[in-house]
């Protein structure tokens, strides 16, 4: 067979030579060890947590190491393509703190290694396409859908492997002359890679994530160009990744099954293949079941969800650290304080098995994340969130400042900080009682005291209550107004004999900050009077009398 002469015949406009791009795209000058890594989301639009996983696990790699992190769109599904996606991408990994150095942009594109999008890259992918035919590794396929589907069938019947190989693959010695035939025809054809016999059934691979691996040697004459000559994922990877020179190739686990394709490929172009780090899925319990995580029944799965909800960008990636590498917990206790990137992130710390996400540990690292910013910072971030997510909210924190930073100061600094907050959503329910446009009474008063012991308890609290009183003062008159009333001045009291006594201060306590919060549960009270005021909280208390 005439390779050279099919070559030309198939690509007739290519006018290029590989050794024009190696040339035109030359290893990238680094210092020795520095990483160059990619995310290649196609531009759907959505945008999600997995996506998020794999862009940090990316970041740090280039970044820890002194490399290059950049943006390549995969459009080459033009079905999925939807408008203003890489603005999306772009805005939503911002926003998480992600930061590209090169690649596609929402200006364009900054770098010297594009286009950036694939699909401008078409003349590259035939050119190598080109290359591929002249050494004999590809061939074009004009099997009908029809035809593929009876070769499946008739495997399944025979329980062959599936798949274009060996005697299955037909057209793979077409000679030239039916080829021209069925060319000068105008027949549509697929090219494909002509799988070399292997040697051996299986090769090793070193996965960064996941160790060595043993897999079995290709032999699959798989797809390198559709019939309208766009490349497949599996050769656009391959193409791109060695002429954007990126050494470390950050993707999910579902790419697994088809490395070997990549590895033939990289062999059969002579090139050298790209550390991969196969990350795992991202898995949730449900029901007690471990399942993926799916956009259709998980609105964590979505990027927008913690924006709305109003996660803290730092609080997300700081709890995504503790899923991606199995000793961030580890160097989180023994380094309280420090700047996360000082934590070195390495990929054979992360889960092969599934990485599980739970939103109610996420909940707990951004509680304890949103305990060590001062009220300043507090109020700044959450009437950022509340202006563009919920202007009611934003109108309360806004009318009186000074009230508001007082509100988000009680519990804030010292040594045990409280950790009330995860979210600025959650901070709404939580700050309403605050506010007499929301608050309610929520909780129940204790049930141990009576109607008329409560009306007691808070007549007494009226006529006592002096706003200058200080803590203890404060604390005193309670004790005071429970021994009046036969409860125990101290809970010890009581439980030494119960008989004794209606209850202890704790009830009578209890009666007051429910009257004036609404809750058994809230910061401390004689603080939440100090920042209500004396008219406000003695008018909550008056109306249960
Ligand atoms: N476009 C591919 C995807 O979204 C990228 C995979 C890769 O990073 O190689 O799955």
């Amino acid at each position: 067979m005439d390779n050279k002469r099919l070559a030309r015949l198939l690509f007739p406009n290519v006018d290029k030579t590989p050794e024009y791009y190696e040339k035109l795209y030359p290893p990238r000058n680094l210092p020795e060890g520095a990483k160059v890594t990619r995310l290649g989301p196609s531009p759907t639009g959505f945008i999600h947590l997995g996506n998020l996983f794999g862009a940090i696990t990316d970041e740090r790699l280039a970044h820890q190491s002194g490399g290059v992190f950049f943006l390549r769109i995969e459009d080459t599904d033009n079905k999925r393509e939807v408008e203003g996606a890489v603005d999306v991408i772009v805005d939503t990994l911002s926003y998480f703190g992600v930061e590209f150095d090169e690649g596609a942009g929402k200006s364009g594109e900054t770098g010297a290694y594009g286009p950036y999008w694939q699909r401008q890259r078409a003349d590259i992918y035939h050119c190598f396409a080109k290359k591929l035919v002249e050494d004999g590794m590809a061939y074009p396929c004009f099997c009908t859908e029809e035809e593929l589907a009876d070769m499946r069938r008739r495997q399944e019947a025979e329980k062959a492997n599936p798949g274009y190989y060996g005697k299955w693959a037909v057209h793979r010695d077409w000679d030239l002359e039916h080829i021209e035939a069925a060319l000068a025809e105008g027949k549509p054809y697929v090219l494909r890679f002509r799988a070399p016999d292997p040697e051996g059934k299986y090769f090793k691979i070193r996965d960064a994530i996941r160790g060595e691996l043993s897999m079995p040697v290709n032999d699959i004459d798989f797809v390198l160009l559709k019939s309208d000559g766009i490349p497949t994922y599996h050769f656009a990877h391959v193409v791109d990744d060695h002429l954007m020179r990126t050494t470390h190739v950050v993707r999910g686990e579902e790419w697994l099954g088809t490395l070997p394709f990549h590895i033939a490929l990289f062999a059969a172009l002579g090139w050298k293949a790209p550390v991969y780090c196969h990350t795992a899925q991202l898995m949730k319990i449900d029901g007690g079941i471990k399942r993926k995580l799916s956009k259709r029944k998980d609105p964590e799965l979505s990027l927008d969800y913690y924006k709305n909800e109003g996660y803290l960008p730092g609080a997300v990636w700081e709890y995504l650290m503790t899923v991606l590498n199995s000793n961030f917990e580890d160097w989180r206790l023994a380094h309280p304080t420090a700047p996360i990137d000082d934590f070195k992130f390495t990929p054979n710390k992360m889960s092969v098995s599934g990485s599980l996400f739970d939103i109610d540990k996420l909940n707990d690292v951004s509680k304890n994340y949103l305990a060590t910013l001062d009220s300043e910072t507090v109020y700044k971030c959450v009437t950022d969130w509340a202006k563009v997510c919920d202007p009611e909210y934003y109108e309360l924190l806004t009318r009186d400042k000074d009230f508001s930073t007082k509100m988000i100061s009680i519990g804030r600094g010292g040594k045990k900080p409280r950790k009330d907050i995860s979210h600025w959503k959650q901070s709404k329910e939580f700050y309403s009682f605050f506010f007499d446009e929301l608050f309610k009474i929520e909780d129940d008063f204790p049930e141990n005291v009576s109607d008329s012991d409560r009306k007691a308890i808070l007549a007494k609290y009226l006529e006592t209550y002096d706003q200058n009183d200080d803590q203890s003062q404060w604390f005193d008159k309670v004790r005071a107004i429970a021994e009046d009333l036969g409860f125990a001045p101290q809970p010890k009291m009581y439980k030494q004999s119960p008989e004794l006594y209606k209850g202890h201060v704790g009830d009578v306590s209890a009666v007051i900050r429910v009257a004036v919060t609404g809750r058994q549960n809230s910061p401390d009270l004689w603080c939440v009077q100090q920042v209500l005021g004396e008219k406000r909280s003695l008018e909550r208390v008056r109306k249960h009398i």
